[in-house]
């Protein structure tokens, strides 16, 4: 992508940011990420349909946030994922400049968050047909076939945590799963754990995932963990006056109003 790598070049020529965030070829047929702080590298940059990996997961990590200003190019689930993290606070137009990539592949550089964010709302967040349809088959399910199908999907969960790593909502520094003392959540793998650790991830992440399925690309034994965050999204969406995250305004789980339905409580 000639505009990205020139773009890139001047930025890193000109200090006006430290490190540009990217795609570049990796081993195989897979694209890896790229972090550009010398003007030489960015040749290295590349984009095409293989680069889905959510690069905005980087833009919280200490070491990444050390060096400086940093630019990201950004696909519109990368964005998204911005505007949320910067609702919460954790990027600001200080320490980020945003190098969107269009549907058709094409660079637009955004002045500011602001942009970022207008251009995001063009587009509402839509579950693809395939996953649709298997929400619309979980939810025709009796709630002991549906118990059965996520202990069956989960049993085989080892807790490597790529799910996790991959995610750019995931940023805590230390995550409850990984405490001792007192321990939450078990750290074995079997079945109350398992089940424990992913109810526990999808509720952290409700109102807050922007369905980029970055987690189920990163799982290794292919589970649609996915799936459980795509119905919070759908429910969210139903039950909260068309919410959906990537969008500024109320936190879905940390905002109370006294007309909320309270029908969960028995
Ligand atoms: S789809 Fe997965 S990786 Fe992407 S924001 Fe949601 S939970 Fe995180
Ligand atoms: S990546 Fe897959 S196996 Fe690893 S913790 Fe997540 S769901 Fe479990």
């Amino acid at each position: 992508m000639v505009d990205l790598i020139k773009r890139a070049k001047e930025l890193i020529e000109t200090s006006a940011v430290r490190v540009v965030i990217g795609y570049e070829q990796g081993i195989g047929n897979k694209t890896r990420a790229l972090f550009v702080e010398k003007a030489e590298d960015a040749g290295k940059l590349i984009f095409d349909s293989r680069c889905v990996q959510n690069l905005a997961v980087y833009i919280t990590k200490k070491e990444i946030k050390e060096k400086g200003k940093m630019a990201i190019a950004a696909t519109l689930p990368v964005m998204r994922s911005i505007i949320q993290l910067a609702s919460e606070f954790q990027v600001n137009d200080n320490n980020l400049l945003v190098l969107g990539i269009t549907a058709e592949s094409k660079l637009i550089e955004f002045a500011n968050l602001v942009e970022v964010e207008t251009f995001v709302h063009q587009y509402q967040i839509e579950i693809d047909a395939r996953n649709k349809e298997m929400l619309d088959k979980l939810g025709k399910m009796t709630q002991a076939e549906r118990w059965k199908f996520w202990i069956d999907e989960l049993a085989p969960c080892f807790k490597c945590y790529a799910c996790r790593a991959a995610c750019p909502m995931c940023y805590c520094h230390r995550c409850t799963v990984d405490f001792n003392q007192p321990q939450w959540i078990p750290v074995p793998s079997h079945e109350l754990g398992n089940l424990e650790w992913h109810i526990m991830r999808a509720m952290h992440l409700t109102g807050r995932c922007i369905d980029c399925d970055a987690c189920y690309n990163a799982c290794p034994l292919s589970i649609p963990i996915n799936l459980l965050t795509k119905k919070m999204l759908e429910d969210a969406k139903e039950h909260f006056g068309g919410y959906q995250p990537s969008l500024k305004g109320d936190h879905l789980m940390s905002t109370y109003k006294p007309d909320d339905k309270e029908n969960f409580i028995h």
